[in-house]
């Protein structure tokens, strides 16, 4: 009664962890007032570093992780859901300090859930996932602030990651011409698929530059940050912005005041965890919108939960060409 699988993490010894393929029951949920039966889940970077313990991306032990998650309301003390609903989750500590969608089931607040669109089915809706959500959320924050098809291109780094496929498929579908910054010469032309103009290798921009150099591009999304933030801060064209969502680099910005201070540029930072529900709605609008079906098709693959932890391995790794959908048995 009330059995579901679920990928759980619980620490090992001193400093390790363990994540196993398990089997829970409601009493293991925690609490909520809105129990959703997950269909479907998706891996993100943070997913990977949870998995793997590479980061200190699980605050509470033992966790179920898992940063998002789609499916239908089972049981609902919430005024806004009442059983059958289609909802999406994305963020607010779940996967970190709230049981997350790697799950047959989660208990969350209704606050956190966000009715899925007609248009999308619960996979399509996870083949966007995190990553693709937080893609429409640089892609909106670099419209807001003026950049446009007109002004010049956009640079889209980690291209061909989560983040990076959604968001030049998106640039692409506005207009913009997208260079997309690859380290994978042999994904080329899958991006060009999804929209890009043109390939820059990911090698011209990832070591130390200088403070300004040849502009380039007139705005971007990227989802490295380090030394490729700064140099793609040195090559934005004047009065150009860019989006700064990740860290698949590292964590650093060595960079200088010089793009801010004599050409204009501004650096948009963007979360996805606690983005108040207006943005997630404007976000999704973009999504149903704007990004191709096809597009989503070809960008993502799906598992299942007892792939996940050679998945996780994998996508911290560099190896993940897109979005991972977990179907959920
Ligand atoms: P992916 O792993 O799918 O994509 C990251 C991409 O970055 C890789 O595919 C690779 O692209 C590139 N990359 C990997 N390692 C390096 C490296 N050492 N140097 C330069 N480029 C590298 O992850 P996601 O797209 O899911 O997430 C991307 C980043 O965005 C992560 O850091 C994640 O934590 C962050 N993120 C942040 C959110 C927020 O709310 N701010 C929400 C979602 C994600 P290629 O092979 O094309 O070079």
């Amino acid at each position: 009664m009330g059995e579901f699988p679920a990928i759980l993490i619980s620490k090992e010894g001193e400093k390790g962890q363990k994540a196993e393929l398990t089997t829970l029951s409601d009493s293991d949920l925690m609490d909520g007032d809105v129990t959703v039966r997950v269909t479907h889940s998706t891996l993100n970077y943070k997913d990977g570093l949870a998995l793997t313990g590479k980061a200190p991306i699980v605050r509470t032990w033992p966790l179920i992780p898992g940063i998002d998650f789609a499916g239908e309301v089972e049981a609902s003390d919430n005024p806004e859901f009442k059983p059958g609903d289609r909802v999406i989750l994305n963020g607010w500590g779940v996967g970190e300090t709230h049981h997350g969608g790697f799950a047959g089931k989660a208990r969350v607040k209704g606050d956190w859930l966000i009715p899925c669109p007609d248009s999308l089915t619960n996979a399509q809706a996870m083949a966007i996932g995190t990553a693709g959500y937080t893609a429409a959320l640089c892609v909106l924050a670099i419209s807001d602030n003026g950049a446009a098809p007109a002004k010049g291109p956009a640079i889209v780094t980690g291209a061909a990651g989560g983040v990076g496929s959604t968001a030049v498929s998106l640039l692409a579908k506005l207009g913009f011409e997208v260079l997309a910054s690859t380290g994978r010469a042999s994904e080329a032309d899958y991006l060009k698929s999804l929209g890009a103009s043109d390939i820059v290798d990911r090698n011209e921009l990832s070591e130390p530059g200088r403070p300004l150099g040849k502009e380039r591009w007139a705005g971007g999304v990227d989802s490295v940050g380090s030394h490729t933030l700064a140099n793609v801060l040195a090559q934005t064209k004047y009065g150009g912005c860019v989006a700064a969502c990740g860290l698949a680099q590292g964590m650093d910005l060595p960079a200088t005041v010089a793009p801010f201070i004599l050409r204009g540029v501004s650096l948009l930072g963007i979360d996805s965890v606690m983005a108040p529900r207006e943005k997630r709605a404007r976000a999704y609008e973009l999504l149903t919108s704007q990004l191709d079906k096809d597009a989503l098709d070809k960008m993502s693959t799906t598992i299942g939960l007892g792939d996940l932890m050679q998945a996780g391995e994998d996508i911290i790794a560099g190896k993940t060409r897109g979005r991972v959908v977990v179907e959920i048995s």
